[in-house]
């Protein structure tokens, strides 16, 4: 049988480069903002679009012990993809969730109210193993989250009965901030007091959890009071600033890990008051030319970013001329005439000169997570090491 020819000698239409370097010094640099605390990856959501597994294994070789997805399903299948000996939690679960699965997979999984209590301890008994719960606390987020108060009393109460059934073991105590990327936020304080006294309630009546933890990574980067025992961050591990209130990437100390690129597919002259795209939103000014990128917003370009996403183009900052399609947007190359093929860069660490995720966040009218975490599944990962 013949091998079919690699496929990354052909010319991309477009990429996503990951750096893994960059992620393993971010996870360092995040690491030494919260000495005292174990860090936990989280690599939910294909890791912000950049790759559950290969960034799973650069957080851990770079120090981090636990990981963290939002549901079940994520967990469950980096473990199936072969990792173990980690500690590994997830929080999202809905009812009748995979909750024997998860026991068997030896994951951490987050309990918020009775319903998911009483499934635990079922899929408990019938695994024959105890369950590593967490118990969520809501302690002003106003999303998931046990409400302090009668509902904690119960279902601290009801856990504790089941971790002396040898069905469950609390493991952890857990809560997440609503406004930690806004430091000074008022209901910051509140949650940590907030914290502090629904941990206490349950330490009190015999819960002795491994892990307290509530910080994500805006309040790793800036709330050294909320490290307790474990940081779980996200945005920061990919060297994408939680919020432009607290800093660019490089005042935090981050490096950006993903560059998205991708080569002109045509550059061609057209006259002066040429519509362009969909719905002319764009006209051309006077002769020109016109450069098309190969991506749209069903590869995650945001649609909202029409007539104002910035990219890289031959060294000059060019702007999203007209609408964004499904599949490719338009630039004005300003009379310019690069080849087709040449490189067009969306966003990157920003030092090469390009824009970068924030960038692409505020022309958006959005956040930088959202910009890397919907790039879609048809834009090639291409993993590389410091090398770019
Ligand atoms: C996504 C998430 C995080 C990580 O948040 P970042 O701001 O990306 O660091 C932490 N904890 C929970 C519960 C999350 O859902």
């Amino acid at each position: 049988m013949r091998e079919t020819a690699p496929q990354r000698t052909a010319p991309a239409r477009a990429r996503a480069e990951i750096d893994l370097a960059a992620l393993r010094a971010n996870v360092r640099t995040l690491r030494g903002r919260a000495p005292g605390a174990a860090l936990m990856a989280v690599v939910k959501a294909d890791a912000y679009g950049h790759g559950a597994l290969p960034c799973a294994r650069a957080a851990l070789e770079a120090g981090a012990t636990w990981l963290g997805t939002a549901t079940p399903e994520e967990a469950l299948a980096l473990r199936a993809a072969g990792i173990h000996g980690v500690r590994m939690m997830c929080w999202l679960w809905t009812p009748g969730g995979p909750w024997q699965e998860a026991i068997e997979a030896d994951l951490d999984v987050s309990v918020s109210g009775m319903w998911a209590l009483r499934e635990v301890t079922e899929a408990a008994r019938r695994a024959g193993t105890p369950a590593r719960v967490q118990l969520k606390a809501d302690t002003g987020l106003g999303r998931g989250g046990c409400q302090p108060g009668d509902d904690w009393a119960e279902l601290v109460r009801e856990a504790l009965r089941a971790e002396g059934d040898g069905l469950i073991r609390i493991t952890g105590l857990w809560s997440h901030f609503a406004c930690a990327d806004e430091p000074g936020h008022p209901s910051i304080a509140a949650q940590l007091d907030s914290f502090r006294e629904m941990t206490a309630y349950a330490e009190e009546r015999g819960a002795r959890p491994e892990v307290r933890h509530i910080a994500n990574s805006p309040a790793t980067l800036t709330l050294p009071e909320s490290h307790f025992d474990l940081v779980r961050t996200g945005i920061a591990l990919y060297g994408v600033s939680p919020s432009p209130e607290l800093g660019s990437p490089a005042d935090l100390g981050l490096r950006p890990v993903m560059t998205l690129s991708a080569s002109l597919a045509l550059v061609k002259q057209v006259p002066g008051g040429h519509g362009v795209s969909y719905g002319h939103h764009y006209v051309t000014p006077g002769e020109t030319t016109l450069g098309l990128v190969p991506l749209g917003y069903a590869d995650g370009i945001p649609r909202h970013a029409s007539g104002a996403g910035p990219v890289l183009v031959g060294g000059k900052w060019r702007t999203v001329a007209g609408r964004v399609a499904m599949d490719q947007f338009v630039v004005d190359l300003g009379g310019d005439e690069p080849e087709a093929g040449a490189r067009a860069v969306l966003f990157g660490p920003g030092d090469g000169g390009e824009p970068t995720a924030e960038d692409w966040a505020q022309a958006a009218g959005t956040i930088g997570y959202e910009i890397v975490t919907r790039i879609g599944s048809r834009v090639p990962r291409v993993y590389v090491d410091g090398t770019r």
